[in-house]
């Protein structure tokens, strides 16, 4: 068979409670741009809001289904449990301050296969990382609309860590989407073994596999609903359904995602992953400059827009965009 290999992780969609504390936090203190403000389609009364860089290129998109009043989820066996964010090397004094200053949990600084990587959690208990990539060959610029200055400014993810209940099976789905492994070592805290697997792309390349025991994940407020890896096009993606159906697994049919096609498996560790297709992209209902700015539905939820829109919270006020942030960009970017 011919080789084939994904080029690396195209989102990661997670789940939030308080919408407006989510859109405040990702775009005011990370730094992020709001790309996209719809619904869950599957469930059309939960905002689905994705963060990213300019466009929401793949390898960039953080996406959050917020369900206030959900209870809280706990990360664990079975789930993604950390996902890491690229900044350049040499931020993490900013970031350690800028995280330290609100409402984010901070951990202790660490070196991970010689990379300083900063741990932190997101209001909702999100476990995040910060990761000093030196010798970035990512294409990936930050956004600079936002508050943090380009020179600290996040460049799409670094990658995710795993914590599989069957390690070394998805040790083998991971083999199957083509990633290699290119080494492990000990966390400082238990002794876990992490196995590093990085595809063949020039970003949002890195999968980490802890071999970590209970506790078992919950899923919840906090937790990583699933991992979306990148198929260039749909018939790639049709390729990856044939060669995974192949080794075992059961994925969906392809779903209409708007911004992108999707077919869906849970891999045996318990984690469920996505292949999504890297266009048609965020400006296909919306122009680059406008990303965003309003909620956008797809052509088959248009008729039901009222309904839809009165059954949603309000995101009024979430963030300020009149004074303190645009004035901190400013002196962020005239800092030179
Ligand atoms: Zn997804």
């Amino acid at each position: 068979m011919q080789s084939m290999s994904t080029t690396g992780i195209h989102h990661v969609s997670a789940v939030a409670g308080d919408p407006r504390e989510n859109l405040r936090f990702y775009t005011e203190v990370l730094g992020l741009r709001l790309v996209k403000r719809t619904v869950n389609f599957d469930d059309t009364t939960t905002y689905h809001l994705y963060y990213g860089d300019e466009t929401g290129s793949p390898g960039t998109a953080l996406t959050f289904f917020p369900f206030e009043g959900t209870r809280a989820g706990r990360p664990g066996r079975g789930q993604a449990v950390a996902t890491a964010f690229a900044v350049p090397a040499g931020s993490l004094d900013y970031w350690e301050d800028r995280l330290g200053e609100s409402e984010a949990t901070v951990h202790e600084r660490r070196t991970r296969f010689d990379a300083a990587v900063l741990p932190f959690e997101d209001p909702d208990g999100q476990p995040l990382e910060l990761v000093a990539a030196d010798g970035d060959d990512s294409p990936i610029e930050p956004w600079t609309g936002g508050p943090v200055p380009a020179e600290y400014g996040i460049r799409g993810f670094f990658g995710v860590t795993l914590h599989s209940a069957e390690p070394d099976a998805t040790a083998n789905v991971l083999d199957v989407l083509g990633f290699q492994r290119v080494g492990s070592e000990s966390e400082p805290d238990d002794g876990a073994e992490r196995v590093r697997y990085a595809a063949a792309g020039d970003h949002a390349t890195v999968v980490d596999v802890l071999h970590r025991g209970p506790p078992r994940g919950r899923p919840g407020v906090g937790t990583v609903h699933h991992v979306a890896f990148r198929a260039a096009d749909e018939e790639e993606q049709l390729a990856w359904r044939d060669r995974l159906s192949d080794a075992g697994q059961f994925v969906t049919p392809q779903k209409d995602r708007q911004y992108f096609r999707s077919i869906y498996f849970r891999e045996p560790g318990g984690i469920l992953f996505e292949i999504a297709t890297d266009g048609p992209g965020f400006d296909v209902d919306e122009s680059v400059d406008e990303l965003g700015s309003e909620l956008r539905l797809p052509s088959w939820l248009e008729d039901d827009r009222e309904r839809i829109e009165s059954a949603l919270p309000s995101l009024d006020g979430a963030v300020d965009d009149s004074t303190d942030a645009k004035a901190t960009a400013a002196d962020g970017g005239t800092g030179e």
